[in-house]
Formats: C-alpha cells, sequence, structure tokens
C-alpha cells in the first residue's frame, strides 16, 4: 500500500512508524524517481524490505521506499555460477529460482521469508565455521545513491564501495540489483543430537570444524547437556518424510510460544509444555537428508523477539556459561532458548564477522517476555565478551560503543560522508548506531 500517512510495523511487532510516505517500487526507475523527489523536497529515506528486523532500523518520519514488489532475477551466469536478482526478491523465491536451474546458494540462516537486500544489509548469517555470513555469497551491486546516480561495483572495480555497501543498514543508499556467487545446487544430511556442553566449549572452533555447519542450542532446563544440529553435504536421496520434519522445528516454536504463555499463569507449566513427546511424532529424528535450502530454514509463523551479538570464537568458552547462567536465574522452567552459530572471518567494513571467526550467540524469547526484559538480561554479558551487536536485533549499543568493535569503522565512514554527505538515508536509529 502507498501514501501519505500509511502506517508501517515490522514483522515481530516491535517497530513502527508513519512514513511521511510511503513507496511502493516497482522498478529500479521508481527508485532513482522516489530519492530524487525526495531530495528535492528535503526528506530523509529509508528502505524497508519485509520487516524481518526486530530494531527500528527501518523506521522513519521521512520516506520509506517497500522494495518488496521489486523482485526476480536479472540474469544467470553459470559458468562462474552467480546469479543477479533484484534486491526485494525474498530468498525463497530465488531458492527455487536456482533449483531450477541446478544452482544453489552455499549457506543461509534459518529464515528466507526476507528480501535480499535487507539481509545484506544486516549482516545475516546462517552457521559453517568455514562460511562466512551472507555477504560471502556478494560478488557485486548496484546501489542508488543521495542524489538518485547509480554506483556499481564489485571487490575488483571500486572495492572499497564494495566493502562499504555489502552490509550498510540502508545507509548509504537503496540496493538496486545485488550478483551473489552460487554453487551447484545440493543435499545436506540433517542430525540432531545431545552433547556435553562442555565438551563442545572446551574446543568450540574444533567442535564446529567437524561438520559443514554446526549449531548448539540451550534451554534453562538443558543441564550439562546441549542440544546440537549438524547438516552435511549428502549425496543420499531426500527422505521422504523431509517436509514432516522441516515444519517439527515449526510446531516446537508453536510449543514454546504457548509455554510463554502458559508460565504467565504457572511457571511450573512451561517445562512439562516444552519437554513432552509431540503426539504426532514431529520431533526431530536423528537424521532426515533435504534439498539444501529446505535444511537450512523452516517456515517460522510465530512471533517472537530475539537479541544476537557475534563474538569472537575464543570468548564462547566464558560467555556461553554466562548467559545459561542468566537463562536459569528466571528458575528451570524458562521458556528462553540460546543458540550458537559460527561463521568464518570476512571484510566487509560492517560485517558482523570482520576479520574474526566468529560464534554468534542467540537468545529468543516469546513476545510475552518483552523487549526490555530481553536487553535488560543478556545484553550486557554478551558486550563484556567483545560482542558486536546484530544489526537486525534487539540492542541498546550506541555508535560510541559500537565503533572500537570494527576496524573498518572509519573508512566506512568515509563512504558514507562521500556518498550521504546531507544525511538524506538517515534516521534516529541511524544516528543512534552509526553516529550523525
Ligand atoms: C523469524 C526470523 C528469523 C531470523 N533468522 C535469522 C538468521 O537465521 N540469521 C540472521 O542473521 N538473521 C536472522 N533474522 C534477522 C533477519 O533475517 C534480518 O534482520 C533480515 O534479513 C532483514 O531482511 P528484511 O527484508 O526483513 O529487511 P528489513 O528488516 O525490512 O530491513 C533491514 C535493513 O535493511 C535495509 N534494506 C532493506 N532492503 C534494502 C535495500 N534494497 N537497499 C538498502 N537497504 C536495504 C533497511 O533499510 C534496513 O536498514 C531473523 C529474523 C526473523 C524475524
Amino acid at each position: 500500500m502507498s501514501g501519505r500517512n500509511t502506517a508501517w510495523r515490522n514483522w515481530a511487532g516491535s517497530a513502527r512508524c508513519v512514513p511521511q510516505e510511503l513507496v511502493v517500487v516497482r522498478d529500479e526507475e521508481d527508485i532513482v524517481r522516489a530519492v530524487q523527489r525526495a531530495a528535492a523536497a528535503g526528506h530523509t529515506v529509508r528502505t524497508a524490505g519485509t520487516g524481518h528486523s526486530f530494531n527500528p532500523i527501518v523506521t522513519t518520519d521521512g520516506v520509506l521506499l517497500d522494495l518488496t514488489g521489486y523482485s526476480g532475477i536479472v540474469s544467470v551466469d553459470r559458468h562462474t555460477p552467480a546469479v543477479t536478482v533484484r534486491a526485494g526478491t525474498s530468498l525463497r523465491r530465488l531458492n527455487l529460482e536456482l533449483e531450477k536451474v541446478g544452482l544453489a546458494l552455499s549457506n543461509m540462516g534459518t529464515l528466507d521469508e526476507q528480501t535480499i537486500g535487507g539481509a545484506l544489509s544486516t549482516g545475516n548469517h546462517g552457521s559453517g565455521i568455514t562460511h562466512p555470513p551472507f555477504t560471502g555469497q556478494l560478488l557485486g551491486l548496484r546501489l542508488v545513491t543521495a542524489d538518485g546516480t547509480i554506483r556499481e561495483c564489485a571487490a575488483d572495480s571500486d572495492p572499497e564501495l564494495f566493502l562499504a555497501a555489502g552490509t550498510a543498514l540502508g545507509a548509504l543508499g537503496v540496493l538496486s540489483t545485488v550478483t551473489l556467487r552460487c554453487v551447484p545446487r545440493f543435499k545436506l544430511r540433517v542430525v540432531s543430537g545431545s552433547e556435553p556442553l562442555a565438551a563442545i566449549l572446551a574446543d568450540a572452533p574444533a567442535w564446529a570444524s567437524r561438520s559443514d555447519h554446526a549449531t548448539f542450542s540451550l534451554k534453562a532446563w538443558s543441564g550439562p547437556n546441549a542440544s546440537t544440529l549438524k547438516l552435511d553435504r549428502t549425496d543420499d536421496p531426500v527422505s521422504a518424510d523431509a517436509t514432516r520434519r522441516r515444519y517439527g522445528n515449526t510446531l516446537g516454536e508453536v510449543r514454546c510460544t504457548l509455554a510463554g504463555l502458559a508460565g504467565r499463569v504457572d511457571q511450573r507449566a512451561v517445562r512439562g509444555l516444552m519437554t513432552a513427546r509431540l503426539p504426532f511424532a514431529v520431533d526431530r529424528p536423528p537424521h532426515y537428508v533435504d534439498r539444501s535450502f529446505d535444511a537450512f530454514t523452516f517456515p517460522q509463523p510465530v512471533k517472537f523477539l530475539s537479541l544476537e551479538y557475534a563474538l569472537p570464537v575464543t570468548e564462547l568458552a566464558e560467555a556461553v556459561p554466562a548467559v545459561q547462567r542468566d537463562v536459569t536465574r528466571f528458575g528451570r522452567q524458562t521458556p528462553y532458548s540460546v543458540t550458537v552459530r559460527f561463521a568464518a572471518a570476512d571484510d566487509f567494513l560492517l560485517s558482523l564477522a570482520h576479520g574474526r571467526t566468529t560464534g554468534f550467540v542467540n537468545i529468543t524469547v516469546p513476545r510475552t517476555v518483552g523487549y526490555t526484559e530481553l536487553l535488560r538480561t543478556f545484553e550486557a554479558v554478551l558486550r563484556e565478551h567483545q560482542g558486536r551487536p546484530h544489526w537486525g536485533k534487539a540492542h541498546t549499543a550506541t555508535w560510541d560503543v559500537i565503533a572500537d568493535r570494527y576496524p573498518g569503522w572509519q573508512r566506512f565512514q568515509a563512504v558514507r560522508a562521500e556518498l550521504d554527505p546531507r544525511g538524506m538515508f538517515t534516521s534516529d536509529y541511524l544516528r543512534r548506531v552509526l553516529g550523525g
């Protein structure tokens, strides 16, 4: 819906705004025209994807461009292989289109509904200690800048702009099309299990190196063991029950929300609800095989709140037990879940994994818990361990805290000053996290 006084809100319902004007764009010309019109009128501009960020990174009282109608593949290069795609395309659509031509993305997070522009701009990541965040697949991009001109860049042409624009929170302009490196399509074996947390943390990088994409998670009642999830490439056929298994995760989240609601009435109900075997056997079995993108992701219709910090992987040994202590402080019935994922270092200037092999510590809580309690409980300890807040999740960090954690901070600010000298793409939130 375009127009004036049209309200916008994010997926989680934790951020909302009434922009001066909401403009739904359909092609690159629309983006250029909208930016030039806003520049002439002296308005600020923000860009919205599907609003899957938990914080107010999108909100504005200026002009808001909705990119979700600017979608689809522009071209496929089977030789590299690579795909050029409009930035408003959802990851789900991209995956399905790539599959038709025998290609895939090499890694992704657990969500596929968000736009490619939003995923790049917030530092989106999956897990895999040899895989950098989503930007690791970026080969080039087209950016509509503050005066409406288009800048193209790639690693070998205008590398400084490329490294700044890969993850830029929408602060440099509007990503129009992006080119992503692909791999031949593949399948993954999904293996879930349970292992002693102490053994994992004794050498977390070595533990993570033993599978292509390793994750572990904890609940308040986990005790000494962590639940583990390992995804490895396989040539075996897709399991007959793969789709049902995929929805098992979704039902797990429904259960977590119900437990959160029940816990408001009686805390003791939570653990029973969370640990009961579901009668229709959706709990993950030890093994199944699925198409890569269906193994990485699962449908997530249930709203929740999430906070995540990117730590040097070596900090996990101390940080994870501290977070676990914070969770159990709320009682062994607390339906909070802590998930730890991994990424290789990269060199995008504001990448969460810039310059360091990274362990991501994510805390998910039911919406009934509330944004403030989530922050109050977990943020301090993750910051103490050199954590960088996920650009798209709940956090209270300000630019003066964040700047020291990014060696490329000044380089990013130099590109920002050159491309957007009048702060056309800024907002209250961006002033807080990136400075004025
Ligand atoms: C259920 C759920 C699961 C999630 N799982 C993960 C996960 O596994 N891993 C992970 O890292 N994160 C995860 N997240 C966070 C989420 O994936 C990111 O915040 C998301 O990728 C943002 O995409 P979006 O399209 O919703 O962008 P929005 O939230 O709409 O926008 C985010 C930012 O991107 C900018 N932006 C969007 N499009 C453009 C563009 N074309 N040009 C310039 N700037 C643009 C916006 O201005 C804004 O600054 C999850 C979130 C939810 C709600």
